[in-house]
């Protein structure tokens, strides 16, 4: 018997016991460690049922997905898991932890579930952009109904042990130690007789299902996971569970799960899960590094960022100060943070009593002397360079030796913004993205003299803020906004080329972008980078092209969503970009003013000229060491701005196409469109090496 499935008998009752930390995934070992305990469990003359139940942290939290790129090793799954259902004495599984995707199945090929108040089960597999492969979508609705099957598998969360008890996933809650609970359990099937209960004898729920349960399922996944296949296929899974025998059922499955493993979708997915657990990881900066204890936080500024950062630090319940220039500035960051846990309390996510509890650590104040033992401060002034300085000044002036001093700039230099402490080591930039309560990415900005307690504590402070944290370099956008520009810029060019800001948006959107770039500059808000661009246009090359219709909507006070018009006009109130006729007389204009004729733009070119331009710019910030790797970069774009996760990111999706074909267009548009298309010299070297982004290693 393998040493990671044990047997034991406890009286009447063997048990098969798992121990495979950290979290005991259903690979080779403990799948022929299974087949080996169920077989010494089914010749012991002692035992009349069987517990399975796990060692550590969890039960079984899913299949090894290490071995979804491999030839399969062992007994395949479904051996072992039609193995445990067929067996003659009732199985009982007791779960603790996570009982999720391979894990939730192995508990489904048992006869009883039990459960302890703080388990969770699920079928996530959709996640990876595959189904359960091993009967969960077979065994799942003859369990429980169509309806919650549907739910855990084509929905992809898992459910608390309480709501599995009450849709009769879960037979017993067990309060207390689970193993004595599973022994009480199994030896009360034994005292009543109870045999084993098999789910693929059950037919009471798959009987007679209205189709329409299954179209209405397949309409709502399209809008909730928009351009994912898997959930479809999942619907399509149990679909089958209701007409096709279990056997054949089981094949179906088997069907689908491998025609989904080998998808791009499915690896881009994969991809975005291991992409986000290498994105915490700093060479450099060891597991071990000292962290600073947070115990109370400062913010200064409570304009559109600070007040949003100020929540995040609520919510993790950490203490914070509100630093303004004027009561009244203050006044309204403290109105528009009510307001938004108001809302929260209003739509039923939040009691009034955690509100006022969380509303209880801000405290707005105009003293700086009120921060002298804050542990960090993160500034979101004014983008002024001079601005930014005065604040440092004064920061290093107030606050304790240890205290780290962060800004949450998008463009400026972080290390002249050290450079003006008398504490570089101590300075960082923390660039959350907009809304700063709601969105998941944080660019944690290393600068020249950044210390490494300093890297590892804003990763430790991310982590309790509940971001997605991703390290960069100092450089102007750092990674995220220097490579939005270049897909923005080519959205504008292709406005006076020939297309509509409707057009390009429909295309981006059906790429699988959140929004179009137009939509989410109206979003943003115009006049931003406007008064970017009035600063930089002294330093601007006059002999690069230069779209300025973005300018003109600006000198039309049309902003975006917050004056009700920019790109597309909104209904008071409404988010909904309706396109507008001046804006497409405007740009027709400014064709003409430049002389240019304009021609049909296929859906096509927009997506090539948008995202390849994005690419192009990536691999030039991956050269510069500016991010780590190139899965970082896709992290920024996944959480940061939309991307498809179906897509992997943008460098991702560049592997996904061959790095040669993208590197033979950007040499088509380099061309065409001259100087800014210049392919980046590791785009060039990494296509003719018939290698990806992700092969690149530094
Ligand atoms: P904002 O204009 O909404 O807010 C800035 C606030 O800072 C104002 O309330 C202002 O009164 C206050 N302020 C100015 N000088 C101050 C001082 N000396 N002491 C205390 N408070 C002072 O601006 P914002 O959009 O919140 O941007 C803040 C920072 O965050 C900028 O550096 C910006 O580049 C960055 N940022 C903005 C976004 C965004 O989408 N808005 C996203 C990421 C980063």
């Amino acid at each position: 018997m393998s040493g990671v499935v044990k047997y034991e008998r406890r009286g009447a009752v063997g048990v098969l016991s798992i121990n495979n930390p950290p979290v005991n995934a259903l690979g080779a070992l403990v799948r022929k460690g299974l087949v080996d305990a169920l077989d010494a469990g089914l010749n012991d003359k002692e035992a009349q049922a069987l517990v399975l139940i796990c060692e550590g942290r969890t039960f079984i939290a899913g299949a090894d997905i290490t071995e979804f790129d491999k030839p399969m090793e062992g007994p395949d799954y479904n051996t072992v898991l039609n193995g445990m259902e067929a067996s003659e004495k009732p199985v009982v599984a007791a779960i603790h932890g996570t009982a999720l995707g391979g894990g939730l199945e192995t508990a489904l090929s048992c006869h009883y579930r039990i459960a302890v108040p703080t388990a969770r089960l699920g079928l996530p597999e959709v996640n990876l952009g595959i189904i359960p492969g091993a009967g969960g979508t077979q065994r799942l609705p003859r369990l429980v109904g169509v309806e919650a099957a549907l739910e855990i598998v084509a929905g992809g969360v898992p459910v608390p042990a309480d709501k599995a008890a009450d849709i009769g996933l879960v037979d017993q809650i067990v309060e207390g130690d689970l193993l004595e609970g599973a022994l009480a359990y199994a030896n009360a099937l034994i005292a009543e007789g109870k045999g084993p209960r098999r789910c693929c004898d059950m037919e009471d729920k798959i009987k007679n299902v209205a189709p329409e349960l299954f179209d209405g399922a397949r309409a709502m996944m399209a809008k909730m996971r928009r351009g994912f296949n898997s959930p479809q296929r999942a619907i399509d899974a149990v679909e089958a569970a209701t007409q096709l025998s279990f056997a054949d059922g089981l094949k179906k499955e088997g069907e689908i799960f491998m025609e989904l493993v080998v998808s791009v979708q499915s690896a881009a997915q994969r991809h975005t899960f291991f992409a986000e657990r290498a994105a915490n990881k700093v060479p450099d900066v060891p597991k071990d590094t000292p962290i600073l204890d947070i115990k109370q936080g400062a913010v200064i500024g409570a304009g559109t960022m600070g007040g949003g950062i100020a929540m995040n630090f609520a919510n993790a319940g950490i203490p914070v100060f509100l630093i303004e220039t004027s009561q009244e500035f203050l006044d309204k960051g403290m109105a528009t943070i009510t307001k938004n846990y108001a809302s929260g309390v209003k739509k039923g996510r939040m009691t009034q009593e955690k509100m006022d509890k969380i509303m209880g650590l801000i405290t707005p104040t105009l003293s700086y002397d009120d921060i002298a033992d804050v542990d960090i401060v993160i500034e979101a002034v004014f983008e002024e360079m001079d601005i930014k300085k005065v604040v440092f000044g004064k920061l290093d002036a107030v606050c304790k030796p240890e205290c780290i001093l962060a800004t949450n700039t998008s463009t400026l230099d972080v290390n002249a913004i050290a450079e003006i402490t008398s504490r570089p080591e101590q300075v960082i930039g923390l660039h959350f993205f907009s809304p700063a309560n709601i969105m998941k990415l944080l660019e944690i900005v290393r600068g020249a003299k950044t210390s490494k307690e300093v890297i590892a504590t804003s990763f430790m402070l991310a982590k309790a803020m509940r971001k997605v944290a991703v390290l960069v370099g100092v450089c102007d956008g750092f990674v995220g906004n220097r490579m939005v520009f270049q897909y923005g810029r080519q959205a504008e060019f292709l406005l006076e080329e020939g297309a509509l800001p409707q057009q390009v948006d429909k295309a981006i959107g059906e790429f699988g972008m959140a929004m179009g770039p137009f939509a989410m500059n109206d979003l943003a808000g115009l006049d931003i980078g406007w008064s970017i661009r009035k600063r930089q246009a002294a330093d601007r090359d006059p002999n690069e092209r230069y779209a300025s219709i973005s300018d003109k909507i600006c000198e039309l006070d049309r902003y975006g969503q917050k004056t009700g018009a920019g790109y597309y006009k909104y209904e008071a109130g409404s988010r909904m970009p309706v396109p507008d006729p001046e804006i497409d007389a405007l740009v027709i204009a400014a064709s003409e003013e430049k002389g240019m004729a304009r021609r049909d733009i296929l859906d096509e070119e927009i997506i090539e000229r948008c995202i390849y331009a994005m690419v192009n710019e990536g691999a030039k910030i991956l050269e510069e060491g500016i991010a780590q790797r190139s899965s970082d970069i896709d992290v920024i774009y996944i959480y940061g701005y939309g991307f498809p996760v179906y897509r992997g990111g943008p460098m991702h999706y560049a592997d996904a196409v061959g790095l040669d074909k993208v590197y033979a267009k950007a040499c088509e548009f380099h061309e065409e469109h001259g100087a800014i298309w210049e392919p980046a010299p590791l785009l060039k070297k990494l296509a003719e090496e018939g290698k990806g982004f992700g092969d690149y290693k530094g």
